[in-house]
């Protein structure tokens, strides 16, 4: 299969996987693996780190927006591009070009250079002089040419120009301090950040939030996604924020379908955000919260909108189901994440946004009952062998295509504590819930297991150790149908659906 872009709401074609169980050259060959994954995972407290970004975006959008970095501590930085739990653009030479660095005096400062590896990604790391005075002012632009296009229509190029528009992620532009090589640490490290955007008035840029504001983490800044350029398809308001669907693909929207779409993601924004709280908590100027609207498979979360496939025409369950799933991806895993469990944002997410699709009518119950409860195709697979809670699946499940482990797999466990939730509260709560609190509560940083079984537990869960130690902690085991079709069915009792 080729290489996905973004995180993919996964089709039937993968499991052609679950015949061919060739386990990796390495890994055992059998039996089972046990995790117990640690309750603090900083070996010593984070630091904080400090950058200021001005952005100058040019009036014609065949060339690169020139970024200035302004840096006033620190001597290690990473240039793009940068994983950010999320497939990679591949690149064929250095994505950072006319790279020029001065002092606090103006002296042109010439750095060293040297590759360091942070999760499945080979680096280049800047090393500053010992005794440089700062601030340091760093100016660089992007070459385009670098990013190598996706091969056909499945997928997304993360970072995208031409004549008419240009499509950015914060992970394939933005220099960052080199807090750490941990991914649990670096990407949960507070950031004392600006981002500060020059341009000509008459030109919109979309998908961030006005001209100047900050991002408390660098996961929210490298999930950052800013275009220019793509025509308006459909425009609303839902759960306090306007939002705008741009469109890079070639096709435009009937009249009835922008219509309905904005209809839709209006119904999913307002629906998610009685629960979750707002989507503009940043928004200096209003936002608007935008959605690019590409010719692939799947969607690409961000943190002020996302990346989207196009909707079929006529009934499209599964396209309430990304849309759901990557609005809840603007708390799970963006604002708030997991800091040592991998598994946690997708598999949250791909439950409650197909349950959210299921509560709004949008997708059919009993499809909805056949993908909870049936059992994970490639259980058989000893390639799939992994705990959810192996550290190791965070770097390696979408370079190793096995990411079904979180979404699929994930997904049915995030059932089996919603079961727990709802019957241990009797209907009074539900995942969605806890899932809500544990975001509000960690905000701009990262929670522990253990924070996320406490939390479940606040919400009536019982027994929740015992999903974790059984299904979680375990590489080995599977739900079976039957254990899957009771605590649907228990759910589903409690008038859920
Ligand atoms: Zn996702």
């Amino acid at each position: 299969m080729k290489r996905l872009s973004g995180h993919i709401l996964l089709l039937s074609a993968l499991l052609l996987f679950c015949s061919n169980p060739v386990d990796e050259p390495g890994r055992r060959s059998s039996g089972c693996t046990v995790f117990t994954s640690p309750d603090a995972p900083f070996s010593d407290p984070p630091s904080t780190a400090s950058i200021r970004y001005i952005i100058t975006i040019p009036d014609t959008v065949h060339t690169s927006p020139l970024f200035t970095c302004i840096i006033n501590s620190g001597y290690r930085f990473l240039l793009p591009v940068h994983y950010a739990d999320n497939p990679l653009q591949q690149t064929n030479g250095p994505v950072v070009r006319d790279l020029h660095i001065t002092d606090h005096d103006g002296q042109t400062i010439q750095p060293s250079f040297t590759t360091v590896t942070v999760g499945p990604q080979t680096n280049t790391e800047m090393i500053l002089p010992d005794d440089v005075a700062y601030p340091v002012t760093v100016t660089y632009s992007i070459d385009f040419s670098t990013f190598i296009p996706e091969d056909d229509s499945k997928s997304m190029p993360a970072t995208f120009c031409n004549d008419t528009a240009f499509f950015f992620t914060g992970a394939h532009c933005f220099i960052i301090p080199e807090i750490s090589l941990s991914l649990a640490d670096l990407w949960r490290t507070p950031l004392q950040s600006e981002i500060v955007i020059h341009k000509n008035p008459v030109v919109k840029v979309f998908g961030i939030p006005g001209t100047a504001f900050s991002c408390p983490t660098l996961y929210e800044l490298l999930f950052l996604q800013f275009s220019h350029g793509a025509p308006v398809l459909t425009c609303g308001n839902g759960g306090g924020v306007d939002f705008i669907f741009t469109n890079f693909t070639a096709t435009p929207w009937s009249a009835g379908l922008a219509d309905s779409t904005a209809g839709l993601f209006a119904m999913v924004l307002d629906t998610l955000s009685r629960t979750y709280g707002s989507f503009s908590h940043y928004a200096i100027d209003p936002l608007p919260y935008t959605l690019a609207v590409y010719t692939l498979w799947g969607a690409l979360e961000g943190t002020f909108g996302f990346a989207v496939r196009e909707p079929f025409e006529g009934t499209d369950g599964r396209f309430c189901e990304i849309l759901a799933h990557e609005a809840l991806h603007h708390f799970i895993g963006i604002r708030c994440g997991d800091l040592d469990d991998p598994w946690w944002k997708e598999a949250a997410a791909a439950y409650l946004g197909l349950e959210t699709a299921v509560n709004l009518g949008q997708y059919d119950k009993e499809s909805f009952r056949s993908r909870m409860t049936a059992r994970f195709y490639a259980a058989d697979s000893l390639r799939f062998r992994r705990a959810l809670s192996d550290p190791w699946l965070r770097d390696h499940m979408f370079s190793e295509v096995l990411y079904n482990i979180a979404y699929d797999r994930g997904g049915q466990i995030m059932m089996l504590l919603d079961d727990r939730i709802r019957t241990g509260s009797g209907g009074t709560f539900t995942l969605h819930n806890a899932v809500a609190a544990l975001c509000a509560r960690f905000a701009g940083r990262g929670f522990s297991r253990n924070d996320f079984m406490q939390v479940c537990s606040e919400f009536g869960a019982q027994g929740v150790d015992s999903v974790f130690a059984v299904y979680v902690d375990r590489s080995d085991t599977v739900p079976t149908p039957e254990t899957l079709m009771s605590a649907f069915n228990r759910i589903d009792s409690l008038a859920a659906w």
